[in-house]
């Protein structure tokens, strides 16, 4: 292959032939040409040294000087000032958005192709605060590696950057100085349990509540598509017991943190015990627009098991009737339901779509991983298999971040398997789940002397094979769009 230095943009001649993305061979605003090539270190950007990325100089083929520019934090900042598609925005009130975190960088490619043509508005980089600890990570660096990732692919639609179930204002703060345009916000630890408690034990806890009684009790409350919610005095008391704290807390950050600026704010109180009923789904998103807050979406936490990286576990019937009553709640309100664990609920897929009626944002971000470490099982059984036992090893620490039902037992023993068998482990729910959790163990397990265990072997086979885990993403998180949209 020819050399990326030879390469002369505007003169007619074939990026791919020199190594250079074909789309990403652009012009700044200042006339600097800008794109990104492969090196055997990955793929970097170079530009016309104009530009002012900072990096290696040299004097391409027409004497040209340019600059094979460093994977800085300061260079992907000007890449976004200079090319602001490359950059993310609010995108939450499109009708239709997913959110594809990719924890390890590489993903991104891979789920633009999914979503391209697909109607979705993507949130190509999505963390919470809880993966960039388990897989060693920063908000900036994650939203860089979308950046170069969105350039290099030409894809100039729209995206978001989500700071994902952030727990308190340092968090947020965070987030929202690294430049990213969607804030969820985990409620989790405002909302407390009314579990067994009794009418008189609800009342005392409550307190005084006669203006709350006129609002919410003895009148029909008249939802969209006919739904009517009659809410019972005990009812309305245990929202308030357990959503109450949970509502000012949402209100508080709004109001300092949130208003007035151009970002999406999705509420999170999906991460508890108890399923949100749809009466108190009613009763928090009223308040929390009583107080003024502008809620982009909502995520309630639905009846059944929303389990990392495997099917909905629980009745698909149940499930549709409260959904139906979610989707009305959200639609009065103004804003769309978010579905958080989303991948690979494909049982209830056709169920969100239609309720909803193509108005919702969905979360996946596991299953992205778990296809990395399938193309993992496909290229390279025996490195498969020492992170297979690692990650069985290890599961019980990885349970204390993740809740899951894993029964090891029935994941087959690797010893019986064939290596074109291995693959096949990411049809067991179990399987998949034993590898799901343990990721951020496997991304930072280290040998003795340090250095790591999985890591550099892992990136080099996958930036090795980087056109098949595009294919596996495009083809995975594709089926998640297209049972969503009815196109299956
Ligand atoms: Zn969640």
């Amino acid at each position: 292959m020819k050399d990326y230095k030879d390469f002369i943009p505007g003169s007619g001649a074939d990026p791919e032939e020199y190594g250079v993305f074909a789309s990403s061979v652009r012009k700044s605003g200042k006339g600097a040409y800008v794109y990104t090539v492969r090196t055997p270190e990955g793929d970097r950007i170079v530009s016309e040294s104009s530009a002012g990325f900072k990096g290696e100089s040299f004097a391409r083929a027409d004497g040209m000087t340019c600059v094979l520019a460093e994977d800085s934090h300061e260079n992907a900042e000007l890449l976004r000032e200079l090319f602001p598609f490359a950059a993310p925005s609010a995108v939450l009130a499109e009708k239709r958005t997913v959110g594809t975190g990719d924890r390890l960088g590489l993903a991104t490619p891979g789920h633009l192709r999914a979503v391209s043509g697909s109607g979705f508005f993507p949130i190509l980089a999505q963390q919470s605060v809880r993966e960039l600890t388990l897989t060693g990570r920063t908000f900036e660096d994650v939203l860089d590696c979308a950046s170069r990732a969105v350039f290099r692919e030409g894809y100039t639609a729209g995206w978001g950057a989500d700071g994902d179930h952030l727990k308190t204002p340092e968090e947020v703060e965070y987030a929202l100085a690294a430049g990213y345009t969607m804030i969820t916000l985990d409620c989790s630890a405002h909302i407390k349990s009314a579990k067994g408690m009794s009418l008189e034990e609800l009342r005392a806890a409550c307190g005084p509540y006669d203006a709350l009684k006129e609002e919410y009790l003895g009148k029909d409350i008249e939802l969209p598509g006919g739904i009517v919610i009659h809410m019972s005095e005990e009812s309305l008391l245990r929202a308030l017991v357990i959503y109450g704290g949970a509502v000012e807390f949402a209100s508080r950050i709004y109001h300092e943190h949130i208003k007035g600026r151009p970002v999406d704010f999705e509420i999170s109180i999906d991460e508890t015990d108890a399923p949100t009923l749809p009466e108190h789904h009613y009763f928090a998103a009223r308040e929390l627009v009583k107080r003024g807050v502008e809620i982009t979406t909502m995520a309630p936490r639905f009846c059944g098991e929303f389990q990392k990286g495997i099917d909905y576990i629980g009745d698909v019937e149940q499930f549709r009737s409260e959904m139906k009553v979610h989707a009305a709640v959200a639609k009065a309100f103004g804003y769309k339901i978010s579905v958080h664990s989303g991948s690979d609920k494909f049982s209830v897929f056709p169920s969100v779509g239609e309720l909803t009626e193509g108005h919702f944002h969905l979360k996946t971000a596991g299953t992205s991983w778990l296809e990395a470490v399938k193309l993992v099982s496909i290229k390279d059984p025996a490195l498969y298999r020492e992170l297979h036992a690692f990650a069985l090893e290890h599961f019980g620490e990885a349970t204390a971040y993740y809740h899951v039902t894993t029964d090891l037992d029935r994941v087959p023993p690797l010893e019986s398997l064939s290596d074109g068998e291995l693959p096949g482990l990411f049809e067991n729910s179990d399987a998949r789940q034993l590898i799901h959790i343990t990721y951020g163990l496997i991304l930072t397990a280290k040998k003795e002397d340090g250095s790591p265990l999985f890591r550099d072997r892992l990136y080099a086979l996958w930036n090795t094979y980087e056109d098949d885990y595009a294919e596996l993403l495009e083809r995975h998180i594709g089926r998640h769009l297209s049972m969503l949209t009815g196109r299956c």
